[in-house]
């Protein structure tokens, strides 16, 4: 796909993931054109009239639907907020090189803060559906506070997955 071309993105569900920060799930409306993607990369979303910023893609490729975690910042994170169910985005993308997944395919430590999680949410959950591709999975998060903490009700998941998962902030 070009990654001049913004794809339309239909808003599907959005989830609080902390008092600033949505993960936003969405459906691409264009049918004959697809995302293919890597854990890691990123978009560009963008929201008519105001602009576009790069936001990571928070899902992993080996899942549906397509999700992004975004934390308000200024104004264009704002207008991506401002959503509601049923709202079109735009997204172009992927871009960045993602990571390198099949050089991993061993023990592996991730480790990340705050909103940097988002993108390692999509590497731990193509891990989850690989997982007898990997060896030794150790997961170590930490944010400023406990209620800055994403996606807290999915490291059960994870454990029962076999990896290992360390996360806190100072004031817990
Ligand atoms: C590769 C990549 C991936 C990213 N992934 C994510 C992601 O998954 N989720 C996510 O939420 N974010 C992500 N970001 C960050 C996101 O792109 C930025 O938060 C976004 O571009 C901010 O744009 P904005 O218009 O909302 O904010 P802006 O209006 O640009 O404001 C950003 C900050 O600058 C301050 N500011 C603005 N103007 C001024 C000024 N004149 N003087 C002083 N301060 C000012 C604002 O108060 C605010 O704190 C990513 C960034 C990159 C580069």
């Amino acid at each position: 796909m070009s990654s001049y071309l913004p794809l339309q993105a239909e808003v599907i569900d959005i989830d609080v993931e902390s008092s600033n920060t949505y993960l936003i799930s969405l459906r691409i409306l264009d049918d004959d054109r697809s995302l293919v993607y890597k854990p890691g990369q990123f978009l560009m979303v963008s929201v008519f009239g105001l602009g576009e910023c790069p936001i990571s893609i928070a899902s992993s490729p080996t899942r549906e639907p397509l999700q992004i975690c975004v934390k308000e910042a200024g104004r264009i994170t704002r207008g991506i907020l401002s959503c509601r169910i049923g709202d079109v985005r735009g997204i172009r993308g992927p871009f960045g090189n993602g990571f390198p997944v099949e050089k991993m395919k061993r023990d592996v430590l991730i480790t990340g803060g705050e909103s940097g999680f988002a993108t390692l949410r999509s590497l731990i959950d193509y891990i989850v559906d690989k997982r007898e591709e990997f060896g030794e999975v150790t997961v170590a998060y930490g944010a400023r506070t406990s209620q800055d903490l994403y996606f807290t009700s999915e490291y059960g998941g994870w454990q029962r997955a076999g990896i290992v998962v360390g996360m806190g902030s100072p004031w817990m």
